[in-house]
């Protein structure tokens, strides 16, 4: 079964976030105000179990899932994460298989495990290679070598490719793009500039504090020029670039300045198992009340091909001033 949403979109990738936790409190994602000691993350029984994920996982491959990537909060503060990862590697039919974290905690054992497990790839966040700055955005005193250490040990573990995540704000870590862009240029690592969105209601978005896709490539072009590079595939979410020396390539994600809404084949599952269309929305949709009443594999197939064939998400191509303050679920619910 292959369903298609209101707007003849497939249904192709899935996001699932196996934490709310993190164990960094960035200023723009989980803002110590807010996701302070008084914080009730989730419960232990309210999140979905292994065996719980991977069953739905089978059931979004059959409706056409064919990548799935693991996220949170932060996915390896999730204990025994490779189990998962070996549960979900098993699944016939689904081609690929991806990490999103902050770093902290991937040590060269655990990247090992994670490899071993049949995890592919990883994606690495760091927002700058200035101690001071990276530090004031993650808010709990990690350094950035810890990262570059989890970087190495990726690439030790042979997770290929790397690629790594920078959110831009402006007047906190603009100045950190070529000094970025200079680290990893060469290293065959994907270095990815994500405009700063307004995700959740915790950050405090404002358009000004965003630096836009058309100011990134410029500032980079004006040290090592770059040129556009056709996308891998339909629907691919970073617009590629590639330095004329043969330097290797960067991402840009310009979800704010130039929405991909039209192409978004995406789901996200957060980790109590609630089911959002889109980053930005503000209700889920309970799929773990089936697993744990006991539906069918059948029903829930069906339950989510309706959800899908229901959609009509397009937030960020309608995105105005009137949306912006909308009610909408937090990135650390339901993962970048
Ligand atoms: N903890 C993991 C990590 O740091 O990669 C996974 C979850 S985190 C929510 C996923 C990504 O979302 C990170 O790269 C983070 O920087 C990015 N992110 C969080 N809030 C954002 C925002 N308001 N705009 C753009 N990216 C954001």
């Amino acid at each position: 079964m292959n369903p298609v949403d209101t707007l003849g979109r497939p249904l192709r990738d899935l996001r699932i976030s196996v934490t709310d936790r993190c164990n960094f409190r960035c200023t723009y994602c989980m803002p110590k105000e807010i996701f302070g000691r008084d914080f009730e993350f989730l419960h232990r029984d309210e999140i979905l179990t292994f065996e719980e994920i991977t069953r739905l996982a089978r059931v979004f491959v059959d409706l056409g899932v064919e990548k799935i990537r693991l996220t949170g909060g932060e996915p390896l503060v999730r204990r025994d994460i490779e189990r998962l990862v070996e549960m979900l590697a098993g699944i016939d039919g689904l081609h690929d298989l991806a990490m999103t974290t902050n770093g902290s905690l991937l040590t060269p054992q655990k990247g090992r495990a994670l490899r071993e497990a049949g995890l592919k790839r990883i994606t690495i966040s760091l927002d700058s290679l200035d101690d001071q700055v990276f530090m004031a955005m993650n808010d709990v005193g990690v350094p950035v070598s810890r990262v570059l250490r989890a970087i190495d040990a990726a690439e030790a573990a042979g997770l290929d490719p790397i690629k790594i995540d920078m959110v831009v704000k402006r007047g906190v870590n603009q100045d950190s793009i070529i000094d970025m862009a200079g680290h990893f240029r060469g290293t065959g690592h994907i270095l990815r500039f994500i405009e700063y969105m307004d995700v959740g209601n915790t950050n405090g978005w404002r358009l000004d504090d965003v630096v836009s896709a058309s100011e990134i490539t410029r500032t980079i072009n004006e040290v090592w020029p770059i040129e556009p590079v056709a996308p891998n595939y339909s629907g691919e979410v970073a617009e590629r670039w590639r330095y004329l020396d043969g330097a290797g390539e960067i991402g840009i994600i310009a979800s704010v300045t130039q929405p991909f809404c039209g192409a978004c084949t995406r789901l996200r599952l957060s980790a109590d198992g609630q089911l959002h269309t889109c980053l930005f929305s503000a209700h889920g949709h309970d799929l773990r009340r089936y697993l744990r009443e006991g539906d069918s594999d059948d029903d829930i197939r069906a339950h989510i091909a309706s959800i899908w064939r229901a959609r009509t998400d397009r937030y960020s191509e309608g995105r105005s001033a009137n949306t912006i303050p909308l009610r909408k679920v937090e990135m650390s619910h339901i993962g970048g």
